[in-house]
């Protein structure tokens, strides 16, 4: 059985809508408030999940309310959270969204995420090392993507690195990647900043699809025209589909222009995992 290991954030994203955004120190009365799993570790843990592959994942939640909920949550969409500690004394992360009709604001308090260390890496390295493919974000600490970095190295374990948010990483991070898939705006930065990283490229262009740039063959797989309703962890979508295709030995362009389609699927409905496609589904809608 192919497997994947995620290491990230695990996020519990509290939404609120109003009608008036708040001004410095004013209170208003807003009106619906509803509580949706995310960060982007557990995002795309639920992406390659949801595709069918065995998904391990390593973080951090706080020994909180949220903490157990998304705990459960994960475990509920067949995610493997034995890699996951709950730390008493940390807040789970959050992201607070204030949305209205023009606007969003958000907050995160990114909490017991940067709690993961590359000791807490380095300790799981034998269930990591039995893994096909592993993926990270760049929503833990730098040392700890380090770590995976290095065990993705000696153990010859596919590395896929998707640099969101955008921030430099270390030359020698990059270096042990097999792809870095980043969206265009970071790509533009990743590039700027390490030129070189474009023998291993897999950047996502939205509506226009995903353009693959390795060694120095570049393919650009079109994307497909639906309604989006929302955008929300599109590229979650992407990366975690793309890592359990590659996971299964699903050659490069095939495993891509799958995730595109599982992606395309996923900004047709609400939140960033509600849309989040099974094989099948993905299959039919290819059809
Ligand atoms: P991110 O969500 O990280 O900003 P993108 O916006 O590039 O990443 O979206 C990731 C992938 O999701 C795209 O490569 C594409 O497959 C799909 N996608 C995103 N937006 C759309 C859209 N409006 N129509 C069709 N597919 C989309």
């Amino acid at each position: 059985m192919s497997r994947v290991t995620v290491f990230g954030s695990i996020n519990m994203d509290l939404t609120v809508t109003t009608k008036v955004m708040p001004e410095q120190g004013e209170t208003v009365l807003g009106e619906q408030f509803a509580t949706y799993p995310g960060g982007k570790g557990a995002n795309q843990a639920v992406a390659a999940a949801r595709i069918g592959t065995v998904v391990r994942m390593i973080g951090v939640v706080g020994d909180d309310v949220f903490g157990k909920d998304l705990l459960n949550h994960l475990s509920s969409e067949g995610v493997d959270t034995g890699g996951i500690y709950q730390l008493s004394g940390m807040a789970t992360g959050t992201a607070t969204i204030i949305v209205n009709d023009h606007d969003n604001r958000i907050i995160v308090a990114p909490g017991a995420n940067h709690g993961l260390t590359p000791e807490m890496v380095y300790k799981q390295e034998s269930l990591i090392e039995q893994c096909d493919v592993l993926l990270v974000q760049l929503e833990i600490p730098i040392e700890t993507i380090g770590a995976v970095a290095v065990l993705a190295e000696k153990h010859e374990i596919l590395l896929i690195v998707n640099p969101a948010p955008y921030q430099k990483l270390p030359e020698t991070f990059l270096e042990r990647a097999s792809f870095v898939t980043p969206n265009e705006t970071e790509a533009r930065m990743l590039t700027a900043d390490d030129p070189w990283v474009e023998s291993k490229l897999i950047t996502t262009k939205g509506k226009e699809g995903v353009s693959i740039l390795v060694k120095g063959e570049q393919i650009t797989v079109q994307g497909y025209p639906v309604e989006p309703v929302d955008t929300t962890g599109a590229g979650d979508t992407f990366n975690g589909a793309l890592a359990a295709k590659l996971s299964a030995g699903t050659e490069l362009n095939e495993s891509v222009a799958f995730a595109n389609a599982a992606a395309a699927l996923s900004v047709m409905k609400p939140g960033a995992q509600s849309g989040m496609p099974t094989t099948k589904q993905v299959l039919t809608f290819l059809q």
